[in-house]
């Protein structure tokens, strides 16, 4: 195998299948995986090499971009290659004026936003490990964050995808066309199919001019509840919020000390509303906050401050106890409150520490369990914690993931959300594209 392999891919791009760094992502609960061998192709024609080898060789190949999955996903079950993109790093092209971008998948979302920024553009999508994720693994979980309430999930901005399907052919699905509706939209199949159904090698973009100046705001209640309460107060004040992001009660016990407002005792929410509209829009949305709010909200003249702060959260949510299980869950967001509180009971039920904080406005919570690691009881109380979260999630009318996607960590869920002939689309669909099952083999699907 490492012979052939390398015969593609140049011997200095094979690496040993045990090696660390390739054989585990982000997810805390998903071990450390193990491959037979890592493959680095450098072009889109080699990914493709390396696919009909490994196909017409029945070799099980893990697809892998900047490993800062929170599922499992790029995680190698034991066998077959892991098949890293990181070195399809080509702009293939850029138009500013036609606000358009083709980029390989493995240029990092920052890259993305940094190319955008320089000529006055914007690409939305902000998942949290902006140097660390690329592209391609962005549109193969369809990524989301704190902006995605108002501007979409990354799905909405890819225009067109290059992938390697089986068994190992090369394909385009739309591209610079703003609009195409001639077959599928096979372009969207592919996106967030989590390296289950091909190798996306290269997205096509769409940008947008920057909008205004970030003027975010943030504002403290007493509960969940007047805290929920105050976002459906934003939903319906008019100017759409860029964000609309959250702390519980916990969280804020957790991570309050380094907030830039000060927090004082008896806050049990903090809402944060991001505003790129104007002054006006945000004094509009400043109001929707105030009603029921313990204090005058605060407006931040540096966004940078406020952001820099909310990205450290998951940071000092996994260093409180030494360990964390997060989970992705996302609801209706009148069933966001429940959520909340459910998250807090469901710890209590099985003694551990919960708390949760997320994408309020689209009512997706990163729900935690907090342990110490070397705690064996505490590991498999918030494992069992875990399972009774994702029941919560689909007892409220929600789904197990809003962000992350299935991968390894909640597989077998799937048929808990979706009905039975649901599932068979699923399959019927992974059969036609990836009938020997050897792309990324025992992920999503059930
Ligand atoms: C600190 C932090 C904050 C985060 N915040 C967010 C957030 O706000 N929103 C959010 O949605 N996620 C968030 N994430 C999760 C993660 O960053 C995203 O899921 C991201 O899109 C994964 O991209 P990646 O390149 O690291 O993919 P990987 O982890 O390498 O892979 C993820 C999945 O995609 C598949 N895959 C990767 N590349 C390809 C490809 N080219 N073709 C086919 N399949 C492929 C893999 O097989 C795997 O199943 C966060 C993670 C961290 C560590």
């Amino acid at each position: 195998m490492k012979e052939a392999l390398a015969k593609i891919v140049g011997e200095d791009n094979v690496r040993p299948g045990d090696d660390s760094f390739y054989t585990a992502d982000e997810t805390i609960f998903a071990a450390d995986g193990l491959a037979d061998l890592v493959v680095l192709p450098g072009s889109a024609d080699e990914v493709a090499e390396v696919v009909a080898w490994c196909y017409s060789n029945e070799v099980p190949i893990t697809p892998r971009g900047g490993g800062s999955g929170w599922a499992g996903g790029a995680v190698p079950l034991g066998s077959g290659v892991v098949l890293g993109l990181e070195r399809l790093t080509s702009v293939r092209s850029f138009e500013p004026l036609q606000w358009r971008i083709e980029v390989e998948a493995g240029v990092t979302t920052a890259t993305v936003h940094r190319l955008a920024l320089e000529t006055g553009l914007y690409f939305p999508p902000d998942p949290g490990a902006l140097e660390q994720s690329l592209i391609g693994g962005n549109v193969a979980t369809n990524a989301g964050g704190p902006h995605c309430f108002k501007y979409g999930v990354t799905g909405a901005w890819v225009t067109g995808v290059e992938a390697v399907i089986a068994p190992g052919e090369l394909i385009r699905v739309v591209g610079s066309v703003r609009k195409d509706v001639a077959g599928y939209d096979l372009a969207a199949l592919l996106t967030g199919s989590e390296g289950t159904l091909g190798i996306i090698t290269s997205v096509s973009l769409r940008l947008i001019p920057t909008p205004g100046q970030s003027l975010p705001l943030a504002a403290l209640y007493p509960s969940a509840v007047s805290g929920c309460e105050a976002i459906e107060r934003v939903m319906a004040a008019g100017p759409v919020a860029a964000a609309i992001e959250y702390l519980d009660a916990a969280t804020l016990a957790i991570a309050g000390g380094g907030f830039p407002g000060g927090i004082p005792a008896g806050s049990g929410f903090l809402l944060i509303v991001d505003c790129d509209s104007g002054e006006a829009d945000r004094d509009a949305l400043r109001q929707a906050m105030a009603q029921e709010a313990l204090d005058e909200p605060l407006a931040f003249d540096d966004p940078q401050v406020l952001w820099r702060w909310r990205e450290g959260l998951g940071t000092l949510v996994s260093s409180h106890l030494g360990s964390k299980i997060s989970d992705d869950i996302a609801v209706p967001i009148d069933r966001l409150a429940a959520a909340i509180e459910g998250t807090i009971e469901i710890g209590d039920r099985h003694g551990i520490a919960a708390c949760s904080f997320g994408h309020a406005g689209d009512g997706n919570l990163h729900s935690t369990f907090m342990f110490d690691p070397s705690d064996e009881l505490a590991v498999r109380r918030a494992k069992a914690a875990g399972d009774d979260l994702l029941a919560m999630a689909i007892e409220l009318g929600g789904t197990i993931s809003g962000e992350h996607g299935i991968g390894l960590a909640k597989n077998g869920w799937l048929n808990r959300q979706w009905s039975e002939p649901a599932v068979r689309v699923h399959e019927a669909i992974k059969q036609a594209l990836d009938p020997k099952n050897l792309m990324n083999p025992g992920k999503k699907l059930p």
